[in-house]
């Protein structure tokens, strides 16, 4: 049990309308209370919100109801508005305060520094979540999934935080670790009795009911794919000859949303990528350095580049210029780019300039050189034709990894790795049913599988594992 009274920047280090300091722990009354002039807020109930001035310097003895900010040896700071949250109504189930001050970050940095001279110490990264975490108000999924709220940018990321913080996977896994927790409770009775040759387990059932651990790990996992795809974005890779078409489909795609686009830079602007929202699907259009910018684009794309941006790539979208004859580069360029985890759509470009007869034909060359299941789709990114068909292809492959039976759905790696270990040892717990291994081993096994499906909600977790987690998050949170 941690007894410091922790204070940090609830939001963002710039300057708003507002900004949040918030306070935590046993002594956040009090401490607060030495430098608000406004209600004593020891006496204040809790989720109530007092206004009054953040003063340096200390408040007389006696902190009474409504003082004025005149006192000499004081200076103000700020005027601001004061939340008190009494244990354990709480985010942290501690005694809270915010205060809410004009959102400067040279106001923010006094306020922090006076909080700190009475008595309060600077959160690590993570630590008010922590705190919910360690008092148990929250288990360690919901903990990770403050995390993905506050980073999700787009609806899908929102909602499958959201279903996680409402306590999603801990709800699907939970029951089913209670009753495995009972036969472990059995087995290691009949450890008791091991002269007496007792089976207080019922194998069969056991076995029932790690087939239904199984289904619902395996169903979990799956589900890990289309969480990638929700939480880092699909990955895509507009590849084609130059002058293909390819930056003024790039523009026609961005169009709509140039308000929302943004550009992550990777490490060299090779990496560039751009955001497009499909659906409330996140799309990563990788490696559009260049695109933007036609000039840069005189060079051909060699194999070896093209392979490059691929390589990371779940869809590859290739475009042909509809009105050149010969499409022998494109069918090689395509074969040696495919793999069978990427999914192919070809698109037939500048169908303005040419009849339909013509991209028929084209289309038929493909579908006769590639035999490779894909999809083909005939656009004119200057005239804005089929564009949302194309849109529409993107965001059917995000739909489609969606499990039909699931509502949970995994986006976190250690999630995803403690699942795996859980599936592994519900098979070797069965194994061992199988073999009639000794009851002690049996009994080990079991152990094992419930350690990993405790991992998930932090019910069996080490200091290392949360270290880890919370590291990551920002200070503040
Ligand atoms: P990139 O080299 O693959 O990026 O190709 P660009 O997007 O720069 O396009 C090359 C040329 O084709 C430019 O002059 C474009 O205006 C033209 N272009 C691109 N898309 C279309 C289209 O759908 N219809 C027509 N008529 N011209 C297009």
């Amino acid at each position: 049990m941690n007894h410091d009274t922790i204070c940090a920047l609830a939001t963002a280090n710039g300057i708003g309308a507002i900004g949040i300091i918030r306070i935590s722990g046993e002594q956040s009354f009090e401490i607060v209370n030495k430098i608000f002039q406004g209600k004593n807020l020891e006496k204040a109930d809790s989720h109530t919100i007092h206004y009054g001035f953040i003063v340096d310097g200390k408040i007389q003895d006696l902190v009474t109801d409504n003082q004025q900010p005149t006192t000499d040896n004081q200076e103000t700071i700020d005027e601001v508005m004061v939340s008190v949250f009494r244990a354990p109504k709480t985010f942290t189930a501690e005694d809270s305060v915010e205060i809410s001050f004009h959102g400067s970050p040279h106001i923010a940095k006094k306020i922090l520094e006076v909080l700190i001279k009475n008595g309060a110490r600077m959160a690590k990264a993570g630590e008010f979540t922590m705190r919910a975490f360690m008092n148990g108000r929250i288990d360690l999924s919901q903990a990770e999934s403050i995390a993905d709220l506050i980073a999700s940018e787009n609806e899908s990321s929102r909602k499958v935080a959201l279903n996680q913080l409402k306590g999603g996977i801990t709800n699907e896994i939970s029951f089913l670790r209670t009753d495995l927790l009972n036969f472990v409770s059995l087995v290691e009775l009949e450890l008791d009795f091991a002269e007496e040759d007792v089976e207080f387990a019922d194998r069969s059932a056991l076995n029932q009911l790690l087939d239904k651990i199984e289904t619902k790990l395996d169903s979990l996992i799956e589900s890990f794919q289309y969480g990638n795809a929700i939480k880092n974005g699909t990955a895509v890779a507009i590849i084609g000859k130059p002058n293909a078409g390819k930056s003024t489909l790039l523009n026609a795609l961005l169009k709509e949303e140039r308000a929302i686009v943004s550009n992550i830079a990777g490490t060299t602007r090779d990496t560039i990528e751009e955001i497009l929202h499909i659906k409330g699907h996140a799309f990563r259009l990788i490696d559009t350095a260049g695109l933007r910018d036609t000039v840069d684009e005189i060079e051909a794309i060699g194999v070896k580049k093209a392979k490059e941006k691929v390589e990371n790539a779940n869809i590859l979208v290739y475009l042909a210029d509809a009105a050149t004859e010969d499409f022998s580069e494109d069918i090689e360029m395509i074969k040696s780019l495919m793999r069978d985890d990427l999914k192919l759509i070809i698109c037939a470009t500048k169908i303005d300039e040419v009849s339909p007869a013509t991209y028929e034909k084209v289309e038929n060359i493909f579908r006769s050189e590639i035999s490779d299941d894909f999809d083909f789709i005939k656009i004119s990114a200057v005239e804005n034709q089929n564009i949302q068909d194309l849109k529409n292809e993107l965001s059917s492959y995000v739909e489609q990894l969606k499990s039909q039976e699931n509502n949970v759905v995994i986006t976190n790696q250690r999630h995803f790795e403690a699942l795996g270990k859980s599936l592994d040892a519900v098979s070797k717990v069965k194994e061992a049913i199988v073999t009639q291994i000794s009851t002690e081993l049996l009994a080990y096994e079991l152990r094992n599988a419930l350690e990993h499906l405790g991992e998930i909600s932090g019910e069996v977790t080490n200091d290392e594992v949360l270290g880890n987690i919370f590291s990551k998050f920002c200070i503040g949170k």
